[in-house]
């Protein structure tokens, strides 16, 4: 039987060490303040900012709401990023995605000072990890990078085989294990024989957004498989991009979903908040 990765405990544990750094800041008269800004009223977008909010109310982050309305015009969101940008008591800036489709979403996650982009998604950020400079890590990617580590996973001299390169889990994903030394390999829609490709990984990230598509026949048994998908299935029970049912019978170690990779999010956001304040001294 395979090892349940526990993301539910693993992102707790990061959520105290970041309330305990928070605290001793505290103590030092340093404050972190986080500001969230959401447009329109997205049912699926007012679940996250509020799972946002109260995370960083446990860990003692400051948080500014900006709730705009629906109309808001790109121009009046870009003067509050400018606005943001220039205060010295905000150290993050977080724009919560989908914008609504009169709003060009590069040109205001572009405008977000890299310095402050706690998502990781300004390309300064993604250049500073294709170069292995210090800057802000997407948080999905780095919360894989915890659960493997904090789960005993070695990840250097490893076969790894994402499936997905998207911008915001695929690449940053691809760069990280190659940071921490495996053989990656990345694949995705056009990838020819994909089942030959993911069955040499010894580390499986299956970020392909398709409703159980990794199934047995993906997977080299022993593999650790990572599933980043979240879906709601015919009954409304969330599963992810891997057919757990078959797959974890083979592997060794695997994530569920929910309580794998999602609570990971989240905590990888609290820790770029908390890592802000020493990138912006
Ligand atoms: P995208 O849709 O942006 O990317 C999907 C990727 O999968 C693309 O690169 C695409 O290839 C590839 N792909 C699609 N179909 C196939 C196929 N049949 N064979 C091989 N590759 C394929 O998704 P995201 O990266 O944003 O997200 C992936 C999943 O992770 C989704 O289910 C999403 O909901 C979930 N997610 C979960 C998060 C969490 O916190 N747990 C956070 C973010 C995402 P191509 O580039 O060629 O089109």
């Amino acid at each position: 039987m395979a090892k349940l990765i526990d993301g539910k405990a693993i992102a707790a544990q990061i959520k105290d060490e970041c309330r305990e750094k928070v605290a001793k800041m505290k103590s030092e008269g340093v404050e972190v303040t986080l500001a969230v800004i959401q447009v329109g009223n997205d049912p699926a977008s007012t679940v996250y900012v509020g799972n946002k909010k109260k995370a960083c109310e446990y860990i003692g982050i400051r948080s500014l709401a900006y709730e705009l309305p629906e109309e808001t015009t790109e121009s009046e969101l870009l003067e509050l990023i400018t606005e943001l940008n220039g205060r010295k008591d905000v150290n993050g800036i977080l724009v919560q995605l989908p914008l609504p489709g009169h709003i060009d979403e590069e040109k205001v996650l572009d405008a977000i000072d890299s310095r402050k982009d706690v998502d990781g998604f300004h390309p300064q950020n993604v250049g500073a990890l294709c170069i292995g400079k210090p800057g802000f890590v997407s948080c999905t990617p780095a919360g894989i990078i915890q659960l493997l580590k904090r789960s005993g996973v070695e990840i250097a001299g490893k076969e790894c085989v994402v499936i997905g390169r998207s911008n915001i889990v695929g690449k940053p994903m691809a760069l990280l294990l190659l940071r921490e030394n495996g053989t990656v390999t990345v694949a995705h829609s056009k990838t020819k024989d994909l089942r030959e490709v993911t069955k040499r990984a010894d580390i499986l990230v299956a970020a392909v957004g398709k409703p159980k598509m990794i199934t047995a026949d993906y997977v080299k048994e022993g593999a650790v498989v990572i599933d980043v998908g979240i879906h709601r299935n015919e009954n409304n029970k969330l599963c992810g991009d891997v057919d757990f049912e078959s797959v974890e019978p083979i592997c060794s170690a695997i994530t569920p979903v929910p309580g794998g990779v999602g609570p990971m999010t989240i905590a990888m956001l609290m820790n770029n908040c908390v890592e802000s304040v020493a990138l912006q001294q």
